[in-house]
C-alpha cells in the first residue's frame, strides 16, 4: 500500500472550510508537489498528512496506521523519528551553529552530544556544507541557511520530509539549488517529497503535480 494517504479529509477554521474532503497518496521515495492557489488548503493538507494538525473528518494513514487513533505521544515520537521537515524560513535557531543545529534533531531522539554532532557534521560535509559548520544561521545567506535546513530534516533518516515553500524566501538560483539538493539527496535514501509550492519551475522538481483548490484535491494530476 502507499506509505502515507489522506481519504476524505475535512478541516475547518471557523466559517473557512480549508479542506473539503482531500484525498491523497504517497509513495515510499516519491516526490509529491502541491500545487494550487494561496488559501486553497496546501498547507492544511501537508499539516494534516504530517499529523500536526488533526482533521475534523476523514483519515490520515502513516504505514498502515491512522494517525488520529495514535496517543500524542506515539504520534509525536513518530514525527521525529519517521518524518522531517523543511519550512520556508525561520525554522534555524539562531543562537545555535549550524552544525548545532542539524545535531538539535538527533539530540531531541536521545543521541548524545558526540554522536550527534558527528552525524550532523557527515551529513553537512555530505551535502557540500562543511565551510558553515561552525557558522551561525545569521552569518549565512538565505539559500545555505535553507540548505542547513534540508540537512537537519535528513539527519534522522526519515521515511518522508515535508517541504512547505522551501524555496519562498529565496532568488530563483538559490532555489534551484535548494530543490536540487532536496530532492537528490532524498532520491538516494527512497525518503519521499510532500512539497508545497506555488512555483511551476519548482515542482517541476517532483515526480508527480497535484492541484489543491477549494480545499479539495483536484482529480487533474501531472506525471512526469
Ligand atoms: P494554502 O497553503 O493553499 O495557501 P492554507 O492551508 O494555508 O492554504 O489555508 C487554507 C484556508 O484555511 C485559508 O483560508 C486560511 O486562511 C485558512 N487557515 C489555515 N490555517 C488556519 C488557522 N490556523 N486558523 C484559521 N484559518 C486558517
Ligand atoms: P502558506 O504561506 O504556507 O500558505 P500561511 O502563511 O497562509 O502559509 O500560514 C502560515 C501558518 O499560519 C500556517 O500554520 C497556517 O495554518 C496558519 N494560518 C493560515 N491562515 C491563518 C489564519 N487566517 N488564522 C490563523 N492562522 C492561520
Amino acid at each position: 500500500g502507499a506509505l502515507l494517504s489522506a481519504t476524505g479529509v475535512r478541516k475547518t477554521y471557523g466559517a473557512t472550510d480549508a479542506l473539503a474532503g482531500a484525498g491523497l497518496q504517497v509513495w515510499a521515495g516519491e516526490v509529491v508537489a502541491l500545487m494550487g492557489p494561496s488559501g486553497a488548503g496546501k498547507s492544511t493538507l501537508l499539516h494534516c498528512l504530517a499529523g500536526i494538525v488533526r482533521p475534523d473528518a476523514g483519515t490520515v494513514r502513516y504505514r498502515g496506521a491512522d494517525l488520529a487513533g495514535l496517543p500524542d505521544r506515539e504520534r509525536s515520537a513518530l514525527r521525529r523519528t519517521d518524518f522531517g521537515f523543511v519550512f520556508q524560513f525561520g525554522q534555524l535557531v539562531p543562537e545555535l551553529t549550524c552544525l548545532e543545529n542539524v545535531a538539535l534533531p538527533l539530540r531531541l531522539n536521545g543521541e548524545r552530544n558526540r554522536a550527534a554532532a558527528k552525524r550532523a557534521r557527515e551529513m553537512l560535509t555530505e551535502l557540500g556544507l562543511a565551510e558553515v559548520a561552525g557558522k551561525r544561521p545569521g552569518e549565512v545567506s538565505g539559500g545555505q541557511g535553507q540548505r542547513v535546513a534540508v540537512a537537519r530534516a535528513l539527519v534522522t533518516g526519515p521515511r518522508v520530509v515535508f517541504a512547505d515553500e522551501p524555496t519562498g524566501a529565496l532568488d530563483s538560483l538559490s532555489g534551484e539549488q535548494v530543490m536540487q539538493l532536496l530532492t537528490a539527496a532524498a532520491r538516494e535514501r527512497n525518503t519521499a517529497i510532500v512539497l508545497v509550492t506555488h512555483e511551476a519551475r519548482v515542482a517541476a522538481y517532483s515526480d508527480r503535480e497535484v492541484v489543491v483548490r477549494d480545499g479539495r484535491t483536484r482529480a487533474l494530476e501531472v506525471t512526469r
